[in-house]
């Protein structure tokens, strides 16, 4: 029984799946985690150093609630590059504690009790705890291995009702690594004008693709007025403990997360700021080189896994692999407890991530190539056995 001075906003929230397996995997000797989704690599050097100046100059103080402005120049200048897609820096960009802040500011700000918001899952775990928490409904859409886990528009189609307001997308996708084609993605665009919707792009893992072309959601036609793209440094420069990410979009709406934002936590980090712009004006050949490794583990890890029989298809983005484990007859729950008791290797149960994640567990590639042989090993001794 919850404390009954909880409220309703925290406890409809389930507790997260991929903490029970980290809990139980720090409790244990010679674990191999494929489970937490996150870098190995410490932040690049100059980024490290940027930090540090910065905090040697005296930027120890708030900053504007926005964030620095060179950096939301800078952000602008980056995505324009990338993407073609333009933000104002005065007025359509804010800075916030890691992309996590920029999703639950967007759903605080954006959703009234009972708005729903349809959201292709399996997704990052986060992504339904932000809906409910500001009191929307998260409707689920599973996506399917048969389409290599992309949006289906259809199942959007079929959702629809007077009370959605948004869809919120997540690719590169946390848990399968799978990328969303720009077919997909144009239906997508069509169905959001079609029916008046808002188009939450979550996109933190877009410079993490190997051998294809993110696309960036807002850069489609006529989506710009429609999305908020929310992102961050966390993935693509390794800086997840520096909690730095931001959101965009038109300005109205940054208005309103704002209005939020400056009341909850006023600013992002200062220093996190400072190592921030250092990252978009020199992080590049940083981002090449994490990318060039992370495709090394992934083809070890996804041609590991088809030749020990448990069926994987090509992410194309992100660190994560999400093998079909339901083929050794044990469920995902059943396969990542044993696996990690008995092999001590950590890995999460599709499930956690929602319809869709059923019969897959997660595996992130973010670790040392030697452990990932390790794993493997590991993996393959355990299913011989089962
Ligand atoms: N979106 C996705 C899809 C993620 O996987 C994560 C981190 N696991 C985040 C957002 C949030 O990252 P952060 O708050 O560190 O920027």
């Amino acid at each position: 029984m919850p404390n009954h001075y909880l409220s309703r906003r925290v406890t409809n929230v389930k507790p997260s799946g991929i903490r029970k397996f980290f809990d139980i995997a720090s409790t244990m000797k010679d674990v191999i985690s494929l489970g937490i989704g996150e870098p190995d690599f410490t932040t690049p050097e100059p980024i490290l150093r940027a930090g540090i100046r910065a905090l040697e100059n005296g930027e120890t103080h708030y900053t504007s609630n926005l964030g620095i402005l060179p950096l939301r120049k800078a952000l602008s200048a980056h995505l324009e590059a990338l993407y073609g897609v333009s933000y104002d820096p005065e007025t359509e960009i804010v800075i916030t504690v890691g992309g996590s802040e920029a999703l639950n500011l967007a759903a605080l700000a954006l959703l009234d009790p009972g708005d729903e918001v349809l959201i292709p899952t399996p997704c990052f775990v986060s992504y339904q705890a932000a809906v409910i928490s500001a009191g929307g409904v998260a409707v689920e859409l599973p996506s399917r291995l048969e389409n290599n886990f992309d949006i289906d528009p259809e199942e959007f189609r079929k959702a629809i009702t007077p009370r959605t307001k948004a869809m919120l997308i997540g690719f590169p996708n946390n848990p399968t690594g799978a990328v969303a084609t720009r077919e997909s993605l144009l239906e997508i665009a069509k169905i959001a004008e079609e029916h008046d919707l808002l188009v939450l792009s979550d996109e933190i893992y877009d410079r993490l693709v190997y051998g294809f072309q993110h696309v960036c959601f807002p850069s489609l036609p006529g989506m710009r007025q429609r999305s908020l793209l929310l992102g961050g440094f966390s993935k693509d420069y390794a800086m997840t403990g520096w909690r730095i990410g931001y959101a965009c979009g038109p300005a109205e709406i940054i208005k309103g997360l704002l209005g939020v934002h400056q009341y909850m936590v006023m600013c992002a980090s200062t220093v996190s700021q400072y190592a921030a712009l250092e990252a978009l004006q020199h992080g590049e050949p940083f981002v090449q080189q994490m990318v060039a490794e992370y495709d090394r583990r992934r083809k070890l890890l996804v041609n590991g896994f088809n030749q020990i029989g448990l069926p994987t298809f090509e992410p194309k983005g992100a660190f994560y692999a999400f093998p079909h484990v339901a083929v050794t007859g044990l469920d995902d729950e059943t396969f990542s407890t044993r696996l990690l008791e008995e092999e001590h290797v950590a890995v999460v149960p599709g499930n956690a991530f929602g319809l869709g994640g059923e019969g897959f567990v997660r595996t992130c590639y973010a670790t040392s190539y030697d452990q990932l042989e390790d794993a493997l090993e590991r993996i393959e001794r355990f299913i011989n056995r089962i």
